[in-house]
């Protein structure tokens, strides 16, 4: 077993939870149709499972080759990429300005899990040229557009992104790789930047770098950042490929996980200065750059869930076939499944609902994307990228942490043979590990929640999302169901406790900003706890409205949604707690630590 994607759940989140369907009602996506949203996920499914999943253990047995500054990539891997480009999944919903398919996002960002479950490393590359397609489109002058766009949404070339520098990781402004205008009004780029994923490659003829610089006249920090689109190979003007640029790798990473993508550190300059084409105006690259990160942001999110979803995939089967021990009470001497057994089916329902509940918020910030592009009126974009700005973080950290979590859990469900490579399982837990770290740490990510996008709109934001959780809520409690236990009051009380906190940060933020600063990570913590309940407890009264004749699965939902509310978001009072009454701890044993 190595895959299966999850059509039936990712179509029942994206409609249900997220709110395709009702976008595609109110006309948003003209005349997509519903069937024609299950044959894409259908098809994708199909293409994940039997010819992208296969490359996984590939890609991390053999890594990638480094010799003369090239990268040959794992056997099988050019021609896949090859096959998936050429089948459309990288153009699904580009522009179709541009050769793209103008599908929804939030139907490409359920791709990006399929991606990811079936190889985190397959799906990363791709992810950074859609993330990089976005910032040329939202910020590039017509002739870059005209350039770069339909190559890049063709998958013929691929996109990377380049901040990191040894001494600016985290603390983007402190970066040096240098500018300087050119007399063609090109620029000659020079600097070192690492960590830089699919770097260099043999996936594609060219490879586009999208790369924060400093002019020599800029202003100190991330106000003095210029985006520069690099060509590996330069363009010529009817579009063949002319001279190597003077960028190259100089080595590639051995890392702990995601074999097969290579992670390279790049030198521009060695012969003299990489031609670059600014995007965007001098010194405003970090706003442009913004656009790239948040789509990256989330996609990364969506690896959390996938590797999620793989992990519980193996460990449910794992749990229905390896018999150990008896159920209390039980006289007879056959050994049960272990999934009879208490322990084990807490921690496959942790991970199910983990994973659900990430998938919710993913995909719903995801729609509020598409919300915020093609809404009728402007105060209705506004508030979906209002909204689709609130959740991101979120996205980002919450699906990574649990995506880690999760495929702990599975390691766990296998006991001793979870840490066996042959298993497989050991490899989920090595590649998901570093989507806690790249695209900006989930320390920043929540650092970014509390501090610049709880005040969005002096707080409003965050409240009117707080009040659409409650009217879940209320909904589901009018249903009056039996099988959803204590979920209303759980789920009430997680609430609570958000709108509680989200004062306490706000207020702290002005006065006391190291207290608010200390709560930032189990504030995003509670923020998801108390959304993702509340989504699975809107997934689990979607089902009882449709019924189990649609598919629904009434049961499973509702029991899901149920646990999460009553097992899992009960911590929320307690994190309300180590972020109020904690803050002073943390900072004053922090000193003593540091002393
Ligand atoms: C496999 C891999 C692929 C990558 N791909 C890319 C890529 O394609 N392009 C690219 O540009 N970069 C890439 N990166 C770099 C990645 O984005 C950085 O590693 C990440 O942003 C963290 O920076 P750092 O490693 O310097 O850690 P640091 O910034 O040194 O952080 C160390 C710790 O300190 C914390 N910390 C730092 N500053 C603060 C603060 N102000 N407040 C609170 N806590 C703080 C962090 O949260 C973290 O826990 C990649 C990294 C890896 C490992």
């Amino acid at each position: 077993m190595t895959y299966t994607t999850p059509v039936n759940e990712i179509l029942f989140a994206l409609n249900h939870v997220a709110g395709l369907e009702a976008a595609r009602n109110e006309g948003l996506y003209g005349d997509l149709g519903d069937d024609l949203v299950a044959a894409i996920v259908e098809e994708a499914g199909k293409f994940a499972n039997e010819v992208v999943a296969p490359l996984n253990r590939v890609g991390d047995t053999h890594g990638t080759a480094f010799k003369n500054g090239e990268v040959t990539m794992p056997p099988g891997w050019k021609e896949v990429y090859r096959d998936w480009a050429a089948a459309g999944w990288n153009s699904l919903s580009a522009s179709t300005d541009w050769g793209g398919q103008g599908l929804p996002y939030a139907l490409n960002a359920a791709l990006i899990e399929v991606w990811s479950g079936a190889s985190i490393a397959f799906g990363l590359g791709p992810l950074l040229t859609m993330s990089a397609i976005e910032l040329i489109e939202a910020h590039a002058s017509p002739e870059l557009k005209a350039t770069y766009l339909p190559k890049l949404v063709a998958g013929e070339w691929m996109g990377t992104m380049h901040l990191t520098e040894s001494q600016a990781g985290s603390d983007v402004g402190a970066l040096r790789t240098k500018a300087v205008r050119a007399d063609n009004g090109t620029y000659r780029l020079t600097g070192e930047k690492i960590f830089i994923t699919f770097g260099e490659h043999d996936l594609t003829e060219n490879i586009i770098h999208v790369v924060l610089a400093r002019l020599p006249e800029a202003p100190p920090g991330t106000n003095g950042l210029s985006v520069f689109l690099v060509p590996k190979y330069l363009v010529n003007a009817d579009g063949s490929l002319g001279a190597r640029n003077d960028v190259r790798a100089q080595s590639v990473e051995h890392k702990l996980g995601i074999h097969a993508s290579p992670t390279c550190t790049m030198v521009f300059g060695d012969q003299g200065g990489a031609v670059g084409y600014l995007v965007g105006e001098e010194n405003h690259g970090i706003a442009c750059m913004f656009t790239m990160m948040n789509r990256a942001r989330l996609a990364i999110g969506l690896e959390g869930v996938a590797i999620a979803e793989t992990a519980t995939q193996h460990a449910l089967a794992y749990a229905c076939e390896r018999r150990q021990g008896f159920l209390v009470g039980q006289h007879s001497h056959e050994p049960v499944p272990i999934v009879a057994h208490p322990d084990v089916k807490r921690m496959l329902l942790t991970m199910r609902a983990l994973t659900n509940a990430s998938r919710a918020i993913c995909y719903s910030t995801a729609v509020a994307i598409d919300r915020a592009r093609k809404a009728a009126d402007a105060a209705a974009r506004w508030a979906a990228d209002q909204r689709a700005s609130l959740l991101t973080p979120v996205a980002k950290a919450f699906s990574t942490d649990i995506g880690t979590e999760v495929a702990s859990l599975g390691i766990q469900v296998h006991g001793g043979m979870g840490v066996i490579e042959e298993t497989g399982v050991a490899q989920f837990y090595r590649d998901v590990r570093v989507t806690q770290i790249y695209e900006g740490t989930n320390g920043i990510q929540a650092i970014d929640l509390i501090s610049r996008k709880l005040p969005m709109a002096g707080g409003t934001v965050m409240s009117i999302f707080i009040e659409e959780l409650r009217g879940i809520v209320a909904k589901v409690q009018a249903a009056n169901d039996p099988a959803f236990g204590a979920t209303g009051q759980r789920l009430t009380e997680a609430i609570d406790s958000l709108e509680r906190t989200s004062g306490w940060l706000l207020s702290k933020l002005k006065d006391e900003p190291e207290a608010a600063l200390a709560g930032a990570t189990p504030f995003l913590r509670l923020f998801a706890l108390a959304a993702g309940g509340t989504l699975l407890a809107e997934e689990g009264h979607a089902a009882l409205r449709l019924g189990d004749a649609a598919g629904a699965n009434v049961a499973t939902r509702i029991a899901i949604a149920r646990f999460f509310a009553e097992v899992l978001a009960v911590e929320a009072p307690a994190l309300e707690r180590a972020i109020v009454e904690g803050a002073g701890s943390v900072n004053a044993a922090g000193a003593v630590l540091a002393a």
